[in-house]
């Protein structure tokens, strides 16, 4: 989404721009996929705040579905969670909890905000074992939701294991209002499709070095070197840590050492095709309070609720995504049925194979070597800033890493991408 933003913003001012892209397709890390019979993002699906978004009146404009997810089922009705033996757990009581732990989430941030952290505090499970006021009585079932709420589904924004998270930095992230919108039939690809018409895109195009000399920037590929006066990089933050493209002269050293520091989680999704619902149609989420360390397949999202389609979403983040991604599929969905037995069996029967299915791995994607940006204990809170900054005016940087407050997004990696594309005309 950057280096689109930045070439349209480039181009539409006249500008020369080509856009150098190593895959196949557009998108990188939102990725749609059609092969279940309907679109399923396998990167980004949410625009996360969407009132004074800039994507959301273009999904409008281009009639993409949209529907809200309720995550804290403030409805009462959106969600339902499930004990490690598959109990449905009293909604009234696991909703409060959840809502406790939002209000106490908010409270910490806020109380971070205006006043740096005075004990040694600061990963998320040093706030929630320590810092995070916990009512002094509550139900099982509320316990399990504020747990749920302040650990695990902070762990599924961060990307990241909690023991990792900088609690007090991850206070400067901002949530546009307006809830989470779910984008669905044509998905993020309708919005990158729209956005890259009429550019100069050379698919299929591996960057590899970057030199650059007096007056110019020289980009080697595996389909020959092309030279600029400017490049914008866009490149994830993954591919930067990985140090698979070589710079000469090498990047300074304040912004490798932030490349270094900023954290760079996982998210993984597998979504499962079957022939009917063999789970209640009228919720949105499951939630899954399994036992396991890490606990597996807690997080589950009915796509079919919004398409109508019987097909449901599996996540897992953090620790959780990198186990899962050390087993082939045929364990992977053993483990999902298995779970899904638990869970729907008493009501639906025997869950049978599903029709088809597809997962993502973005850990061992090259091109992206993780899913996107989280605040990482020991990062110093200018390192986004260092990341962003141009090189002699002829480097220029973007992607959602480098954004100060919506990074971890696809509205973060468009405003970047169109900041980058003014600093070259030189309006910033
Ligand atoms: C599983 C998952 C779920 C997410 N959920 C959401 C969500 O619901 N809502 C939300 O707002 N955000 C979400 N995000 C984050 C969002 O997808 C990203 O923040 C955003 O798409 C990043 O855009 P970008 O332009 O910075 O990077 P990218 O989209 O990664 O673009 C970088 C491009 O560089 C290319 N590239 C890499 N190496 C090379 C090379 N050597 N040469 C040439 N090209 C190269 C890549 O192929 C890619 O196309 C999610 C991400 C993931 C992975």
């Amino acid at each position: 989404m950057a280096g689109i933003m930045a070439t349209r913003t480039l181009h539409d001012a006249g500008y020369d721009v080509t856009v150098l892209e190593a895959r196949d397709r557009l998108g990188g890390r939102t990725h749609t996929d059609s092969s279940l019979g309907s679109t399923v993002d396998l990167g980004a699906a949410w625009i996360h705040g969407p009132d004074g978004n800039p994507l959301t009146p273009l999904a409008e404009q281009l009639g993409v579905g949209m529907g809200y997810t309720d995550f804290l089922n403030r409805s009462g009705t959106a969600v339902q969670a499930y004990s490690h033996d598959g109990t449905p757990l009293n909604m009234a009581e696991y909703t409060r909890g959840q809502l406790l732990a939002d209000a106490a989430v908010l409270n910490a941030k806020a109380s971070i905000l205006y006043q740096p952290p005075t004990n040694d505090a600061r990963s998320l499970k040093d706030w929630v074992e320590h810092g995070l006021p916990q009512p002094a009585t509550m139900t099982p079932d509320e316990q399990r939701g504020f747990h749920y709420w302040s650990v695990i589904r902070a762990e599924y924004n961060d990307n990241a294991d909690w023991d990792l998270i900088d609690w007090p930095l991850s206070g400067r992230y901002v949530k546009l209002p307006g809830g989470d919108l779910l984008l669905h039939g044509g998905g993020f690809k309708v919005l990158i499709d729209h956005l890259a018409a009429g550019l100069d895109v050379r698919l299929g195009t591996a960057v590899t070095h970057i030199t650059i000399t007096p007056g110019q920037v020289q980009v080697q590929t595996n389909r020959g070197t092309f030279s600029a006066s400017r490049v914008i990089l866009t490149l994830p933050l993954g591919v930067l840590k990985s140090g698979q493209i070589q710079f000469d002269p090498p990047l300074p050293d304040a912004k490798q050492q932030a490349i270094q520091r900023i954290g760079f989680g996982n998210y993984e999704k597998l979504a499962l095709r079957f022939d009917k619902f063999y789970w209640p149609q009228d919720k949105q989420r499951f939630n899954y309070l399994s036992e396991g360390k890490p606990s597996l397949f807690n997080a589950w999202l009915n796509t079919g609720f919004y398409t109508g389609q019987p097909i449901i979403t599996a996540y897992h983040a953090g620790r959780r995504a990198r186990e899962i991604n050390r087993w082939g599929d045929g364990v992977f969905l053993e483990g999902a049925l298995a779970v899904m037995q638990r869970l729907f069996g008493d009501k639906f029967g025997p869950i049978p194979t599903p029709q088809a299915y597809v997962r993502s791995n973005w850990q061992n994607d090259p091109l992206a070597n993780g899913s996107y940006s989280f605040d990482q204990v020991g990062q110093r809170p200018d390192d986004r800033q260092t990341l962003a900054e141009p090189i002699n005016q002829q480097l220029f940087f973007a992607g959602e890493a480098t954004h100060p407050h919506f990074y971890a997004t696809v509205h973060g990696a468009y405003e970047t991408g169109v900041r980058a594309a003014r600093e070259v005309i030189g309006e910033r």
